[in-house]
């Protein structure tokens, strides 16, 4: 079975993950561009079960649009944002798929918040990707 480490930037909060993730998607909205700092997020869902966590992370827990909250975990060394747990979808974890820094990691299918999209982002239509709302 497939295992990756995601690490943050200095290395003190790591997740191992067993096996595939059930979703991998792009997000254009606002709080995803604040909280990485680049124009989109890159995030990847999975099963709490497949997830090891090591590591202490502070937590900061946001409104999303839907109303439901979600919690994000992050290093409090080096601030880096690495995984988060969706509202919606209890079980799960998402994860930031920079954090593994692993350019063989399957692409993403998945693109939401296009309305927020730079225009350069993804060089529009040139992934497979579905676009959900
Ligand atoms: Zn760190
Ligand atoms: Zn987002």
């Amino acid at each position: 079975m497939m295992t990756r480490v995601a690490s943050c930037s200095c290395g003190q909060l790591r997740l191992t993950c067993e096996g595939e993730p059930a979703r991998i998607s792009v997000c254009h909205c606002f709080e995803c561009q604040r909280r990485t700092g680049s124009v989109f997020g890159t995030q990847a869902r999975f099963s709490l079960k497949q997830v090891t966590i090591e590591g202490s992370a502070t937590q900061w827990t946001r409104l999303g649009d839907s109303g439901q909250p979600t919690a994000f975990s992050s290093c409090p060394v080096c601030a880096s944002t690495v995984y988060w747990e969706p509202n919606g979808s209890p079980g799960s974890v998402v994860v930031a798929v920079g954090m593994f820094a692993d350019p063989s990691f399957p692409p993403p299918h998945v693109s939401v918040y296009e309305e927020r999209q730079h225009e350069w982002a993804l060089a529009a239509g040139q992934l497979p990707l579905q676009h959900e709302f």
